[in-house]
Formats: C-alpha cells, sequence, structure tokens
C-alpha cells in the first residue's frame, strides 16, 4: 500500500530523511518510534506529498506519488491524515467537520455524506457530539472528531502522527481503543507513536528511526524483547 524506495530530503544542510526504504503491506499496522527529531514526522508528511522529497520514489498502492490537481487531492483523500493537534475547524460542528470532504471532494450528496458521518461518530463512541463545537469538547473526543473525519473519506491508508502526545492522560486510552478496533478491521495504518502498549497489542510491525534513518524494521516481538541497536535498547529504557 506504501512503498518508498531511497527517500532522501533535506532542510537546508540537515539531511533529514537518509534512504528510506519501507514497505507497508495492505492490511499492516506499522508503528513508527525513534527519538524526537529523527525524520518521523517529516517522512510521514511526505507520504501524501505535505513535504516534497529530493530524491527517491514513493507509491501509493502502487502509483507514484502525483504532483498536483486532481489526482493530488484524491491521494490526500486517500491517505487519511491524524496529527497530534486535531485540526477541527473551529467554527464548524462535529458532524460538518466530518461531512465537508466527502462533499467537497469525493462529491457525495448532504444527506449521504451526513449519514455516513453520524455512522462513523457512532464508531468513535460521539454520535452524541455531532452538534456541538470543537471547543465544546474533551480532546480526546476531538481527536476521535478528526479519525472519524479521515475515515469519512474512504481512505485506502491512516497515517497518525503522535495522536495521543497531546491528550491528558485519562484520554489517551480512548484514542489508542479506536485505533486498535481500526486495526482490527484490517485497515493500513502507519502510525507514529510512543504508546509501547498499543505497538504491542496492534502492530504487526516497528520501525525504529534515529537520525533520518531507518535503523530497525521488526517485528514487536523481536523490537521489545531483542533490539538489536544500542540505540533503540536505549530508547526503550527510557520510555519502557
Ligand atoms: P520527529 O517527528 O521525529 O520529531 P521531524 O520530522 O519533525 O522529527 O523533524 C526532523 C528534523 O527536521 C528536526 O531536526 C527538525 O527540526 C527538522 N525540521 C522539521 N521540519 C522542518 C522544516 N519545515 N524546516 C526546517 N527543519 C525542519
Ligand atoms: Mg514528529
Amino acid at each position: 500500500m506504501i512503498r518508498t524506495q531511497d527517500v532522501n530530503k533535506h532542510f537546508g544542510e540537515l539531511h533529514v530523511l537518509k534512504d528510506i526504504t519501507i514497505d507497508v503491506p495492505r492490511g499492516q499496522v506499522v508503528v513508527v518510534a525513534g527519538p524526537s527529531g529523527s525524520g518521523k514526522s517529516t517522512l510521514c508528511r511526505t507520504i501524501n506529498r505535505l513535504e516534497p522529497i529530493d530524491s527517491g520514489t514513493i507509491e501509493v498502492d502502487g502509483e507514484p506519488l502525483p504532483m498536483e490537481g486532481k489526482a493530488l487531492a484524491k491521494l490526500r483523500a486517500d491517505v487519511g491524515m491524524v496529527f497530534q493537534q486535531f485540526n477541527l475547524f473551529a467554527h464548524k460542528s462535529i458532524v460538518d467537520n466530518v461531512t465537508l470532504g466527502p462533499i467537497k471532494v469525493r462529491k457525495k450528496s448532504k444527506s449521504a455524506a451526513r449519514d455516513e458521518a453520524m455512522e462513523l461518530l457512532t464508531r468513535v463512541g460521539i454520535a452524541d457530539q455531532a452538534e456541538k463545537f470543537p471547543a465544546q469538547l474533551s480532546g480526546g473526543q476531538q481527536q476521535r472528531a478528526a479519525i472519524a473525519r479521515a475515515l469519512a473519506m474512504n481512505p485506502k491508508v491512516m497515517m497518525f502522527d503522535e495522536p495521543t502526545s497531546a491528550l491528558d492522560p485519562e484520554m489517551v486510552q480512548e484514542v489508542l481503543d479506536v485505533m486498535a478496533s481500526l486495526a482490527n478491521e484490517g485497515m493500513t495504518m502507519f502510525v507514529i507513536t510512543h504508546e509501547m502498549g498499543f505497538a504491542r497489542r496492534a502492530a504487526h510491525r516497528v520501525i525504529f528511526m534515529d537520525y533520518g534513518a531507518v535503523i530497525e524494521d521488526t517485528s514487536p516481538e523481536e523490537f521489545f524483547t531483542n533490539p538489536r541497536t544500542e540505540r533503540a535498547q536505549d530508547f526503550l529504557s527510557k520510555i519502557l
């Protein structure tokens, strides 16, 4: 579903992605971990072309990333993104946040989009919040709304960039539970997180990045019990 080959990117002098070659098969859940500044968010953003790359190739579902226009809009709809900051539209109700993309990009009718939005909000457990504005919801509820909004586009893959790191601790689990159920349903997921409980429970694979490079790409079991690199060992000893 996602294939990157020798991807390199610089920010000025900083070599932020170094020969990144990864392959995420359909239905796989990949957890990406690594120290702050190691390039995780940049990698995530290259995959729907929020960040251009200097060299290498990226394919989503067998197609090279489109440069612009309608094809790029379609790519962005196919690759759902959930960020640390929920990025909901503050002046729209929760249900309107969810229906906006399907109506504008997927050309759904208002009533069909609304029915589907309500189903999704039910699925993430906040149907009763549908008519409220984002600021009236807790952080955990807002993040679940952001997940519903991404799902409403019927994405091929869901990317999560530290989706729980801005949340109060008591709200982390409700978001991880929604993510775990998505994983169970077979969604292809690329999840940057330091929630190693989630990695153990839901990931098929763990990628560990450091200084812009992938230095481990292995099963969760192997990663937790037998990390090969000293840097991964050191990282785990700090967060577990
Ligand atoms: P991570 O998500 O692993 O913490 P990032 O991908 O956000 O890492 O950042 C990797 C490196 O690139 C960091 O050193 C960061 O400061 C730098 N960086 C990220 N975005 C930009 C940017 N837009 N311009 C310049 N440097 C950036
Ligand atoms: Mg980041």
